[in-house]
């Protein structure tokens, strides 16, 4: 297989309208009258985001979700995106296979469509990257910055599953029963972005960031961005069962400072009574703080870092 058999084998039937099935040299986007398009990329690595032996169905769910819940903090609607691929030589068509279901299955699920990409060989591990776009109504973009002192802090799903299902594959020891350690595992393959809640997040949260490199990191670039300090109720922070089952005590600690959530963290006028969880409260000051039984916690770290 050359990279145009990959391309139209597996690549062109997930292609949008717009992409003319993969054979120009580019995508043409009709503009969308009364709205603006949010642009956004991340990618995923062996090794680093996933592992070898990892189902490639999953390792494409995961490489376009990471990007999804940057769309969904930024309030916007998925419509395209773009897939940059180096593939090792040893990839095979059935990899190939499974991972284009694996996109065909999230395309259905989010309404997003493929516009075009790139694709070559390379001596090292397998990577992918993936730029996003999608839509929202004009001028109603949620930035970090926006952020009020009184605001309640909010946040989506469960938080620290990821990093418990990345600990479990790192055979830190454990006595779970299968079906907790399979929710776990499954969250760190497959995140679960809250994609249906970017009009519920427009209409009324001043600041939002997506939960990627840890909560208590990820609300540190509200604060910065906003200029404000937010203090997170440790008892408050959603928990899944498993996750408390797996770290016992340190359960709080540990799922505030591990990373990919990709879960939404954001804030709202203080009256605000919606879905999703009140973690805190945004204080004047700056930086973040984790309150546990009415002591604040120094935290080791905040949250995962590619260089340090
Ligand atoms: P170029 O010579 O400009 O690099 P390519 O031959 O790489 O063009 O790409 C040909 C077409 O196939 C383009 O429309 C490109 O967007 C698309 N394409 C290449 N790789 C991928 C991929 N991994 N996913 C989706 N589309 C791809
Ligand atoms: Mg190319």
């Amino acid at each position: 297989m050359n990279e145009f058999d990959i391309i139209s084998r597996f690549f062109a039937p997930l292609a949008a309208e717009s992409a003319f099935g993969l054979k120009d040299d580019a995508a043409l986007l009709p503009a969308r009258p009364g709205h603006e398009l949010v642009v956004t990329t991340d990618s995923v690595s062996q090794g680093t985001d996933f592992f070898p032996f990892d189902p490639p169905d999953t390792v494409a769910q995961k490489a376009l979700r990471v990007n999804l819940s940057d769309l969904a903090a930024k309030g916007a609607e998925p419509a395209y995106y773009l897939l940059n691929l180096t593939l090792p030589h040893s990839v095979t068509p059935d990899w190939l296979s499974a991972f284009a279901s694996g996109l065909a299955r999230d395309q259905r699920e989010f309404g997003i469509s493929l516009l075009g990409g790139d694709t070559g060989a390379g001596e090292g591990p397998l990577a992918i990257s993936i730029t996003a776009f999608g839509f929202v109504p004009q001028g109603k973009m949620v930035r970090r910055s926006g952020a009020q002192v009184g605001d309640a802090v909010f946040v989506t799903g469960t938080i620290g599953d990821s990093g418990g299902g990345l600990a479990i594959f790192k055979r830190e020891k454990h006595t779970l029963p299968d079906a907790d350690r399979d929710y776990l595992t499954a969250r760190y393959r497959v995140p679960q972005p809250p994609v249906g809640f970017a009009a519920g997040l427009r209409a009324f949260a001043h600041a939002s960031v997506d939960v990627s490199d840890g909560l208590m990191a990820d609300l540190g670039h509200i604060a910065s961005a906003s200029g404000v300090r937010i203090r997170v109720d440790g008892e408050c922070v959603p928990l899944s069962a498993p996750l408390r089952a797996l770290w016992g005590e340190d359960a709080v600690q540990r799922a505030v400072t591990c990373g990919d959530d990709y879960q939404i963290a954001f804030t709202v006028p203080p009256s605000h009574a919606g879905p999703f969880t009140r973690i805190g409260r945004v204080e004047q000051g700056e930086g973040v703080s984790l309150v546990i039984g009415g002591k604040e916690i120094t935290l080791p770290k905040s949250g995962y870092r590619h260089f340090r």
